[in-house]
């Protein structure tokens, strides 16, 4: 059997690497437009920040070493330019000029294309995208004598080049069009983010939209649309990725979402020897069942030995993606899995948003720094999503959690989850314990949750801070009374008096002073709801609130 890879990096690789493995007497070709094959373009940021400071180590592999270690036959610098479905043949551009070669089962794993947007000096040689070997060659180059540059777009890969350039010396802005810098998380968890750049001397523009890029002898001026002129010695464009769909539209396969490839639950394209693996292939979310292509690497891979294994008859499904991803912004870390709450209600699926600020380990031990946790629950208790952003520990929960949403667990299950504690590491309630004790409240009525986005001055109900007066002097939610938690049970009368029937809508710091007193008025019969997060969330979702002091 005659097997034809097209793109020889993340998908493509591991689906040649697996085949091989599978069948020794298989012709195995892969092609490849660029120079190199199975690079690490995951490291490529680091390389640009200095801290990769071999070359060598991202370049995985070479042709030589694949065709050494697993008798590959890869072709670099041999671009697919055709497929001939019916004929099952494939048109390729080589140095030496055209060629035809004919396969029994063909794989696409082009990737994705950088989306650049048509914005006028986009072109200028100082402007650049980072997704290839040659493009962080390029701004090695650049980042020697750069003393400034503009990052335009602050998703995953934004993110970390801003770090790398901000590690290289250079005075850095970001440019943002949406109104939070990592649009897939939610703007309370973002402002974290945010904090964190600003901090390490980042200037971040969001909701701001880039015009127009001037070109001068000696920088660039990047117009936003407010006017500003930003001078630039560099300019990175990291405004996402479009599945390369083009070659798999040529030949008429069925398309999906923004022009990806449509495959079956093995991989398989609507042509029966045609299989799609990696970024351009259209995804299937859980939970929501919204069809999308993921740009991440390890669906890239795990698509790509899936696909093998079905080539030679060992079909296992894919699964629904959750999307779970994970970013490093300095000495901060965030992390997502799962629908975001848009896409949550978009779908019209119900859900109540758990958040919680715990330490990462036990609060006695020293060196617990704040986790900033989400975990979104459906109605029945099922856990749909989650994201966290913390300096400490985010990867571990969200890839507990991750686990929990594959295995369909609900609050019951993650409250109960034993989950490896000593002070150092965690605490005896685990953060993702916490969350689904906190939702089994909610579930079972014993702690009804209000959200900070729900707050409106105008509402008729009695806001109650649960905080120390110290603490209430020093900035609370407009409107607020403020009965410390410790002197509730003296002042009931007080309070009922303040809410004169209406509904009492409780907060403190992070939840848990709230959490005692909603219990106490629950008990009273009172009609009462919890800021979940507390005035710590409130703060971070409700930038357009100034707290009254
Ligand atoms: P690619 O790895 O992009 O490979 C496609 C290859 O196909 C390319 O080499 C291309 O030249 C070749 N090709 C295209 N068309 C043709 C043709 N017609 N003929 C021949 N060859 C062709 N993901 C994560 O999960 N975590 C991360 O931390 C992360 N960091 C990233 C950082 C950067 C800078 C970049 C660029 C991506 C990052 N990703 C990350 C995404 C991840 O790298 C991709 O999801 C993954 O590489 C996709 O694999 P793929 O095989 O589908 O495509």
């Amino acid at each position: 059997m005659r097997i034809v890879v097209v793109g020889g990096v993340a998908g493509g690789m591991s689906c040649a690497a697996r085949a091989r493995r599978l069948a020794e007497d298989a012709e195995i070709i892969v092609l490849e437009r660029g120079e190199y094959v199975s690079y690490a373009n995951c490291g490529l940021p680091y390389y640009v920040g200095g801290e990769i400071t071999d070359r060598d180590a991202l370049l995985l592999h070479t042709p030589k070493t694949l065709a050494r270690i697993l008798d590959l036959d890869v072709r670099t610098e041999h671009e697919a330019i055709g497929i001939d479905p019916a004929a099952r043949t494939v048109q390729v551009r080589t140095p030496d000029g055209e060629e035809t070669i004919t396969y029994d089962e063909l794989v696409l794993a082009p990737g994705a294309k950088t989306f650049i947007p048509s914005i006028p000096g986009i072109d200028d040689p100082r402007v650049h995208a980072l997704r290839t070997v040659p493009d962080a060659d390029a701004l090695q180059e650049l980042v020697g004598d750069a003393r400034s540059a503009v990052v335009i777009g602050a998703g995953f890969i934004g993110l970390e080049t801003v770090e790398a350039l901000t590690n290289r010396g250079i005075a850095v802005r970001i440019v943002e069009l949406s109104d939070h810098i990592l649009p897939p998380l939610d703007a309370d968890l973002a402002h974290y983010l945010r904090a964190e750049l600003v901090n390490r001397g980042v200037e971040v523009h969001e909701g701001t939209e880039v015009k127009a890029i001037h070109p001068k002898d000696d920088c660039v001026l990047v117009e936003v649309d407010d006017g500003q002129r930003y001078p630039a010695d560099l300019v990175v464009v990291s405004t996402g990725v479009t599945p390369d769909g083009a070659l798999a539209a040529d030949a008429g396969l069925e398309l999906g979402v923004r022009g990806s490839i449509r495959v079956d639950s093995t991989g398989r394209t609507s042509d029966e020897h045609i299989w799609a693996v990696g970024d351009v292939v259209e995804q299937v979310f859980a939970v929501t069942g919204e069809p999308q292509p993921v740009p991440l690497a390890g669906l890239a891979n795990r698509d790509g030995r899936r696909v093998a294994d079905a080539i030679f008859g060992r079909a296992v499904e894919r699964r629904p993606v959750l999307s779970t991803a994970i970013v490093r912004v300095f000495g901060m870390t965030a992390a997502a899995t799962g629908p975001t709450q848009a896409h949550l209600k978009a779908a019209g699926i119900d859900y109540f948003a758990v958040k919680l600020h715990p330490g990462h380990h036990a609060g006695y031990y020293p060196g617990a720094r704040p986790l900033h946790l989400t975990v979104n629950f459906g109605t029945d208790g099922r856990v749909l999503s989650a994201q966290a952003v913390g300096a400490e520990g985010v990867d571990k929960r969200i890839d507990v959690l991750a686990t929990a949403i594959r295995a369909g667990m609900d609050a019951d299950d993650i409250a109960e989850l034993e989950l490896a504690y000593a002070p150092p590491f965690g605490s005896a309630k685990d953060p993702v314990n916490m969350a689904g004790m906190i939702a089994q409240n909610a579930l079972g009525g014993l702690l009804p949750l209000w959200q900070a986005e729900e707050y409106d001055p105008a509402a008729d109900v009695l806001w109650l801070d649960c905080r120390s007066t110290r603490e209430f002097a020093r900035g609370h939610v407009p409107g607020s009374i403020n009965i410390p938690h410790t002197q509730i049970r003296d002042r009931l009368d007080e309070l009922r008096e303040a809410a004169a029937g209406r509904p009492i809508k409780t907060y403190c710091a992070t939840g848990f002073r709230g959490y005692l007193v909603t219990r106490i008025l629950t008990q009273q019969g009172e009609d009462v709801a919890h800021l979940s997060g507390g005035l710590e969330t409130f703060v971070a979702a409700r930038p357009d609130v100034e707290l009254e002091s």
